[in-house]
């Protein structure tokens, strides 16, 4: 392909808007417009990486035995308000209404279609196990778009769904799509890791995120170093304390500290460490009851296990007026002993302390000496706090070690949440109607760009692994002589009928222009054409990765080059 054909609107300048390394990079080599916030039109460039990955995707999803179909963008108000997520699912779900004044959404995700699809068209367990997936654009209303393809509010998913007629059927059907999803980041060249994961608003009872390794990364994960345990840190659990203190009980002691709200304040004011402390937040739930979570004072609470522990989606942290009604202290000061009538939830670090420090409940207070055994009571004990590196890992003690990732996949087993909530059920072999189990996976393609990007770059740009790169080798012919545009004209046809793919920079533009775009767009390989270099007969071929040049006679680059790219394939990257 000529460059001087292709819309490849190349920028000097780093974007003001661009925060990291993908964003800059794709904007920079005119590979994505911004149209508005978190949606973006895809320039040929662009598009042939996307297009590229959709093909891994396609092949493995496929290989794997997942059938291909496409849905609607669209979806009815009413496959919503079936299994509830018309309300549930908040601001996020862009609503419109059609001319009837009838309500749609823009599909944030498929399991309301599809399931109606499986509970009008399959009737038997012989049909089973099916899996469906599509690679569509989805439509998320984020809250904060950003980082360009890396979260967008328009995005371009894979997802499939696999129905099957038992929990172990379901079981396999999900190992295959883990299977698959490690076979599509290896293919794309990623440094990725399969972590455990929670379920969010999809639901369902097991779930894993794949993960890219990189600094830039919004996740955060923990994983012990001989690969017995990775999990997002959201969902990463603690296993509980070795044993109880054995320290005697000391005597409750009521003390001031004023103005004291904060942990380390507290501490400050009464010589003690926040290993000492317990804090007590109180939370709402969506069923208007307030809860009580006891947090030793330097962890801190994970919201995700509370509402586990507690069956409820929505939780928030009360506000002053609550804190001041239940407590009958401002906030800073409240404590489990004499809190009347809420449901007390302690971490269970708490369960091996003795006579730490609490809020009094009234202003100015602290309470020394406290012991949960004999002050208050604890409803349910249980793993309620983050997880940080250094904790012992769940699996075998080792202590964990955190990193960043980007989350490029997630496959759950959803279980009988949607057919149960939708009524999609088959006739097993005795006829008798039963719920099919289900389980949903999903990768961002946009995002996997991105990702593969954040890993694969450098200061002047960008260097693709060769199974998702725009064009392999990109050909750059330097002088306007005649000898040379001969060349490189030939060079083009015989690197084309080698099966290489070749972006031709044919425009009439200064060496350093041309090698500061082939840099930017990070082909694998640069094959420059120049008078001196054909004088001998030769052409300077370039590995974008290693910045490695080698002279190579103009009549053997096609061969030479067809040895490099399947030779260089993109290793194989360890995990860590
Ligand atoms: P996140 O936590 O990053 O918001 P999610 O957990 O809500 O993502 P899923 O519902 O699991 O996302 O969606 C499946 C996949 O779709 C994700 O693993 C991710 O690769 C991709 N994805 C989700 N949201 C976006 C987005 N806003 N922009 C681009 N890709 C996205
Ligand atoms: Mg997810």
């Amino acid at each position: 392909m000529r460059t001087s054909q292709l819309l490849i609107p190349t920028l000097r300048e780093d974007p003001g808007e661009a925060e990291i390394a993908s964003h800059r990079l794709m904007l920079r080599a005119g590979m994505i417009r911004k149209v508005a916030a978190g949606i973006y039109t895809y320039l040929p460039l662009g598009l042939r990486v996307i297009r590229k990955i959709e093909r891994i995707i396609r092949e493995e999803m496929n290989r794997a035995g997942a059938q291909e179909i496409l849905m609607p963008i669209l979806s009815p108000a009413e496959l919503w308000r079936e299994t509830g997520r018309w309300d549930f699912y908040g601001k996020e779900l862009l609503r419109c209404k059609d001319r009837h004044e009838r309500d749609f959404c823009f599909g944030p995700t498929h399991e309301e279609v599809i399931t109606d699809l499986f509970r009008r068209e399959v009737r038997s367990y012989r049909q089973l196990p099916l899996n469906f997936y599509q690679i569509q654009t989805k439509f998320r209303d984020e809250i904060r778009p950003r980082f360009g393809l890396m979260r967008g509010r328009e995005f371009l998913m894979k997802d499939a769904y696999s129905f099957d007629k038992d929990e172990e059927g379901a079981g396999r059907s999900y190992q295959k799509m883990y299977d698959a999803y490690h076979q599509i980041f290896t293919r794309c060249g990623l440094n990725f890791r399969a972590v455990e994961a929670d379920t969010g608003l999809i639901g369902g009872s097991m779930s894993h995120e794949f993960m890219v390794l990189a600094d830039t990364g919004e996740e955060t994960i923990l994983f012990d170093e001989n690969g017995a345990y990775a999990a997002n840190v959201e969902r990463a659990e603690v296993p509980p304390p070795p044993g109880a203190s054995l320290e005697p009980q000391r005597s409750l002691q009521k003390v001031s500290t004023p103005n004291a709200t904060t942990v380390e304040e507290v501490c400050t004011f009464l010589k003690t460490s926040p290993e000492n402390l317990v804090k007590t937040l109180l939370y709402h739930t969506e069923k208007e009851e307030i809860v009580g979570v006891l947090i030793r004072g330097d962890h801190e609470a994970n919201e995700i296990k509370v509402k586990r522990c507690l069956g409820v989606t929505g939780l928030t942290l009360a506000d002053a007026e609550t804190v001041a009604r239940v407590s009958s202290a401002p906030v800073g000061f409240a404590g489990p002993v004499g809190l009347k009538n809420i449901q007390i939830l302690a971490d269970h670090a708490i369960q091996g302390m003795r006579n730490f420090v609490v809020g009094g409940n009234e202003s100015d207070t602290h309470l020394l000496n406290v012991n949960w055994d004999r002050d208050f009571k604890v409803d349910i004990f249980t793993d309620l706090r983050q997880a940080q590196a250094g904790d012992p890992s769940p699996r075998g003690g080792t202590p964990l070690r955190s990193a960043k990732g980007i989350e490029v996949g997630h496959v759950f087993l959803l279980g009988t949440k949607y057919s149960q909530a939708m009524g999609a059920t088959f006739l097993d072999p005795n006829g008798k109607e039963t719920l099919a189990v289900m389980g949903c996976y999903g990768i961002g393609v946009g995002r996997t760009a991105a990702a593969a990007i954040e890993q694969n770059h450098d200061r002047k740009g960008m260097i693709w692994p060769l199974s998702i790169a725009p064009f392999h080798i990109h050909l750059l012919p330097v002088t306007a002589s005649e000898n040379v545009q001969e060349t490189t004209q030939a060079l083009y046809a015989s690197l084309v009928n080698a099966g290489l793919e070749v972006l031709w920079d044919d425009r009439d533009e200064r060496a350093g222009v041309k090698f500061n775009d082939a840099d930017l767009i990070g082909a694998p390989f640069q094959v420059t054409i120049g008078d001196k270099g054909l004088a001998t007969g030769a052409v300077d071929v370039k590995n974008r990765r290693t910045g490695e040049i080698t002279k190579v006679s103009y009549k053997e680059v096609a061969t030479y080059l067809s040895n490099q790219l399947s030779l260089n394939k993109t290793p194989q990257l360890e995990n860590w």
